[in-house]
């Protein structure tokens, strides 16, 4: 067990049980706050979101190689966009297997048939990592995977640094409150989308994202640039959204200039057919797409698997060597599980040693990844057949497990031993040739039980944090 430097504070529990009382009417005060799940379409009710009750530790060495590295990503994730052999390459056996990948992958076709009607594109990443823990005691940063849609976090990731400055504070450790960093990925993201929006070319266009209220602090930022939001389901979409002859999208009579995905990347999040005959219209409009489809499939954990793959990385920076160095160092092993030697040896090794990884499915929104003895028995059943290739298998982390109390309605207080992820948001704008904007504009520190495996924040699981840099 890491000793946190606030382990004296963690163990006095009359204090504790304060200290959670203030953090709660802290992040009400503040606007960390989310729906509830009885009631998620009232404003009238609403809960403090869930978070820890005080910072984690992380090395600030590692912290700032995962800055560091996110322009690169942003280029990366951008490149391999625009790269169609490569992407049929990649997921040519995924897709005779995983239904969902398949319709993505259509209405990707569809559009390079067509052609893109718009040059603009805009991406806002996050990308997340666990620090591994090395024998030596030291922390390596590595990479859990890369989000194209992610941006949700980044509204009450910006206010959680003065929740735990004050309970510091009221703690007496006010040496540490100063060394919470700000945070505000919010401006940032919206700032990418002003850019596009700006680029979009008109004054009275507007920015659409998907109900939801995480989105409430991007919108508010686009509020002051006196871009209109709205958000909308893909069911509503369907109704009052149309294309013109110019493939000009329109909502509600209202010309869209930015399309924010708040959804989109789970199978549950497409309803009806409806739902994906809108996504395809999307993609098709002139309206620039937060993620467009090339992008949303260059985000996926097979495309991920083949770039860790010997020479993927050199092909996507071939003058570069410093950023192959960078991105490279933060890839965990990765291996295929496509049908022929190379994947047989990976079912030989999982099979032989499964604590040693994560078995990974080609989904989205936590919850899909397989572990321990579960992997053999997947393994067990699919490893002769195609079916198999519907995964691909990872190196398992294991990062220094922390106490803290995780502060959710209704749950008990109790001291729990943690485990964190440390994301790092993106945000980069491109006009046909031109990389407009590239920047890395914030992070997000979440933290769950070490006894659950997967899972994030909106799956109820991990709670949001705030990194404490030693
Ligand atoms: P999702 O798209 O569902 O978020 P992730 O790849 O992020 O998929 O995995 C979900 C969760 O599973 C992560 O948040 C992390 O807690 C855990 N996890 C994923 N990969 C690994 C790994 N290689 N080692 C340890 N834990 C992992
Ligand atoms: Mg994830």
């Amino acid at each position: 067990m890491a000793q946190g430097i606030l382990e004296e504070v963690l163990m006095n529990t009359a204090l504790v049980e304060d200290l959670a009382e203030v953090a709660k009417d802290e992040a009400l005060l503040q606007g960390v706050v989310m729906r509830t799940r009885e009631t998620p379409n009232s404003s009238e009710l609403v809960t403090y979101a869930p978070l820890t009750l005080f910072p984690t530790s992380v090395p600030k060495a590692v912290f700032l190689q995962a800055l560091a590295v996110q322009t690169h990503y942003n280029t990366l994730v951008d490149r391999i966009s625009q790269d169609s052999d490569f992407l049929k390459e990649a997921l040519a056996s995924t897709i005779e297997v995983d239904d969902f990948t398949a319709r993505l992958f259509r209405i990707y076709q569809q559009i390079l048939k067509e052609g893109r009607s718009q040059s603009i594109v805009l991406g806002l990443n996050r990308s997340d990592y666990m620090l591994d823990q090395r024998d030596d005691g030291t922390s390596s940063l590595k990479q859990i995977e890369i989000n194209t849609i992610a941006a949700s976090f980044g509204g009450l990731s910006s206010r959680t640094p003065d929740v735990h400055r004050h309970v510091l504070k009221v703690a007496g450790r006010f040496e540490e409150s100063q060394r919470i960093l700000d945070n505000n990925p919010a401006a940032g993201l919206a700032q990418g989308i002003a850019k596009a929006w700006e680029l979009y070319g008109s004054e009275r266009l507007d920015f659409i994202n998907q109900r939801n209220l995480y989105g409430r602090l991007i919108s508010l930022s686009m509020c002051f640039r006196n871009i209109r939001s709205i958000r909308r389901r893909f069911d509503d979409v369907s109704r009052t959204g149309s294309l013109d002859q110019d493939k000009r999208l329109f909502i509600d009579g209202l010309e869209v200039a930015v399309v924010y995905f708040r959804n989109g990347y789970m199978p549950q999040n497409y309803t009806t057919e409806k739902s994906w005959d809108v996504r395809l219209m999307m993609e098709r409009s002139q309206a620039v797409k937060c993620p467009d489809i090339s992008t949303h499939l260059a985000g996926t954990k097979k495309v991920q698997q083949v770039l860790a793959r010997p020479g993927v990385l050199e092909k996507f920076f071939p003058d570069q060597p410093q950023a192959v160095e960078l991105i490279r160092a933060t890839f965990a092993g990765l291996y295929t599980l496509d049908m022929g030697p190379e994947g047989d040896k990976t079912v030989a090794m999982a099979l032989a040693e499964p604590d040693r990884f994560v078995l990974k499915p080609q989904r989205e929104g936590g919850g899909n990844n397989i572990y321990g003895s579960e992997i053999c028995q997947v393994l067990e059943a699919v490893k002769d057949s195609t079916e198999r290739t519907a995964y691909i298998l990872m190196d398992k982390i294991h990062p220094a497990p922390v106490h803290n109390y995780l502060l959710r309605r209704d749950a008990p207080l109790k001291m729990s031993t943690c485990l964190s992820e440390l994301g790092v948001f993106g945000a980069y704008v491109r006009r046909g040739e031109d990389m407009v904007m590239n920047e890395c504009v914030g992070h997000l520190l979440r933290t769950k039980s070490s006894e659950h495996s997967d899972g994030g924040v909106a799956a109820g699981v991990a709670v949001l944090d705030n990194p404490l840099l030693i």
